[in-house]
């Protein structure tokens, strides 16, 4: 898991500052005393066969290679070394005949957002709680000139080294084994950012809106994607227990709340751009992910609530600018 080519590309960037810690964040985001399974989960990552992939399509989805790139035994080894790293949440990744059918079409949701983004061409671009990086490589194929994703989770992080072995180990798509919380204060660095499926885990929402805030440059997008109620101005759900199933659920707000608490932030002309329900054909257990979904998390009497009796799942794209 090689950090060197963006540590040697960053003094050039806006990004500078962040060298003063970032190799020691690292280090210990990839702490094997703190992580007890990374070891076998490198030891897949190096198990991994070499293959050439004749074409990389990141515009229509993540898609490396074709059947034929590779013979039936080889194909057999790098599933045994994909599988090693199960659950696999987000994708679907397309890899030589390999269809990883993970437990989230994240392709939906990016499907949802894109046409609503100041073009990614050229822009450098932070990706705040990537998982494996899905969204990173679609950022990518939508023209980014460089890509960081930030993690702290080292499965998800050995997941993202995997399919970049695949892709190409020289791209400009990082994901980095850090929390938000990492980030030098006041970067104002990153053309873009996005912050999806993060929001709602957040105790502290109004700090996590400065946090992102203070990565963007003056001008850059922010790209909020949280799960939101229906509801008036100023309504909230904070639910008590768990939401979902999820027992680290914090603030669900209304869109027209979440649209406020941005402007009360400083962010510039935020809006909502889409609202969708999530489906249990968007979210469920697959062979990749084989743990409990969206469908065992709804009511079994009614599919409008949640097992605990809250609204079921709506979620929300919100863009607004940098001042
Ligand atoms: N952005 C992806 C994944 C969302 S899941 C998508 O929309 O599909 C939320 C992710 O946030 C998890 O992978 C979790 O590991 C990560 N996360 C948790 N705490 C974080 C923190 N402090 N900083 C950044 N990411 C965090």
């Amino acid at each position: 898991m090689d950090y060197q080519p963006l540590l040697a590309a960053l003094p050039h960037t806006p990004l500078a500052p962040w060298l003063a810690n970032l190799p020691e964040q690292i280090t210990a985001g990839l702490s094997e005393q703190r992580y007890g399974d990374l070891p076998g989960w490198k030891q897949a990552l190096m198990e991994m066969p070499q293959i050439r992939a004749s074409r990389i399509d990141l515009q229509q989805g993540v898609i490396i290679g074709t059947p034929s790139d590779c013979d039936d035994t080889t194909r057999a080894q790098l599933r045994a070394a994909l599988e090693q790293l199960i659950p696999w949440r987000k994708g679907p990744y397309h890899v030589h005949g390999i269809h990883i059918d993970t437990e989230w079409r994240s392709d939906w949701k990016w499907d949802r957002v894109l046409p609503h983004l100041a073009p990614l061409k050229d822009r450098l671009i932070l990706d705040v709680g990537c998982g494996n990086g899905y969204h990173c490589w679609r950022m990518l194929g939508a023209g980014a000139a460089r890509v960081i994703g930030i993690d702290p989770s080292p499965r998800f992080v050995v997941q993202f080294h995997m399919i970049k072995q695949l892709i190409d180990a020289q791209a400009p798509v990082d994901v980095l084994p850090v929390g938000i919380e990492d980030l030098p204060p006041k970067l104002q660095a990153f053309d873009t950012v996005f912050s999806m499926g993060v929001f709602y885990h957040r105790r502290s929402p109004m700090d996590h809106l400065r946090e992102l805030k203070e990565a963007l440059r003056p001008g850059g997008q922010l790209v909020l994607e949280t799960l939101v109620i229906e509801g008036e101005l100023g309504e909230v759900l904070v639910p008590e227990g768990r939401y979902a199933m999820m027992n680290n659920v914090w603030f669900l707000p209304s869109c027209a709340t979440m649209v406020s608490w941005l402007r009360k932030m400083g962010f510039a002309n935020p809006r909502v751009v889409d609202v969708c329900p999530t489906t249990p054909e968007e979210q469920r257990s697959t062979h990749w992910m084989r743990f409990h979904s969206l469908p065992e998390f709804l009511h079994p009497d009614n599919p409008a609530l949640t097992a605990e009796g809250h609204p079921a799942p709506v979620r929300a794209v919100f863009v607004a600018e940098a001042p």
